[in-house]
């Protein structure tokens, strides 16, 4: 399957829960090869943005705008069915099987994504470093840090075209986020079209394309990392802090 060279898009995406607006008319794309991020205080509507593109709004929630894909509108099919079209996600209530070894787990996100080929499964375990004894572990027991690398291996292992992750470096240590910030990068190198939305505005600042900044549902402010979140963090802005090694 070639992959598409048109991002995914939602479009004038507005969530409403009773009375209340959790989203109000964003407009976000995810184009391949690029990490887009989504940053913004706690209830600015982050996960709510997130959950209208993977397909996993709540259903008592009243959502409307358009979500579209490779020439198809997606807005009405659920998580899925997206997955199969090559858009997947991570979970923050990571998604692991227990009892399954680490290999299992990650072969499992084969059968639920685009494709489902056992080279794809290798070639995940070993771009996340799963490739050595601890692929035949059970996923119980492990550490968060394995856990979340299991979890991203899941959704990697259907090769989707697009990666939508809410909050992947939540738990994880300094090494672990530079670590994940590498696989992130070479997925995007790749031509995987990644959405993170994300509380770490240094890591945000490394890594993406296109930062938008949410506030009370609204997307505010959208651009390069540095021109967006030097306004957001004056710390940042300081010339003699120096720039990233
Ligand atoms: P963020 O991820 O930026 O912290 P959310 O998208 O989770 O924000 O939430 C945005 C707002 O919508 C918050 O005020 C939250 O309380 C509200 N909200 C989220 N989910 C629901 C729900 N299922 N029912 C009612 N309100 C909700
Ligand atoms: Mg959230």
């Amino acid at each position: 399957t070639p992959t598409p060279d048109e991002p995914l898009s939602g479009r004038r995406l507005t969530v409403r829960y009773g009375e209340f607006t959790a989203l109000d008319g964003a407009d976000v794309e995810v184009p391949p090869g690029r990490i887009t991020a989504v940053v913004g205080p706690n209830g600015a509507g982050k996960s709510t943005l997130f959950h209208c593109l993977a397909g996993t709004v709540r259903r008592h929630s009243d959502m409307t705008g358009r979500v579209r894909f490779a020439g198809l509108d997606l807005t009405d099919r659920p998580a899925h069915a997206r997955a199969r079209l090559g858009v997947a996600r991570t979970f923050q209530q990571l998604a692991v099987f227990p009892s399954l070894t680490v290999a299992e787990n990650v072969a499992v996100g084969a059968e639920q994504g685009r494709v489902r080929d056992a080279r794809t499964v290798g070639r995940v375990l070993a771009l996340l470093g799963l490739d050595g004894p601890v692929r035949d572990r059970p996923a119980a027991r492990l550490p968060t840090g394995t856990l979340r690398r299991v979890e991203l291996g899941r959704a990697l292992a259907g090769a989707p075209h697009v990666l939508l992750l809410d909050e992947p470096a939540a738990g994880l240590d300094t090494a672990e986020v530079t670590a994940l910030a590498k696989v992130l990068r070479a997925l995007a190198a790749e031509g995987t079209g990644l959405l993170i939305v994300e509380h770490d505005l240094d890591l945000v600042a490394h890594l993406a394309d296109t930062v938008h900044v949410m506030t009370a549902g609204r997307i505010v402010a959208s651009g390069p990392p540095d021109q967006i979140l030097d306004a957001l963090t004056p710390a940042r802005a300081d010339p003699t802090r120096g720039g990233p090694a």
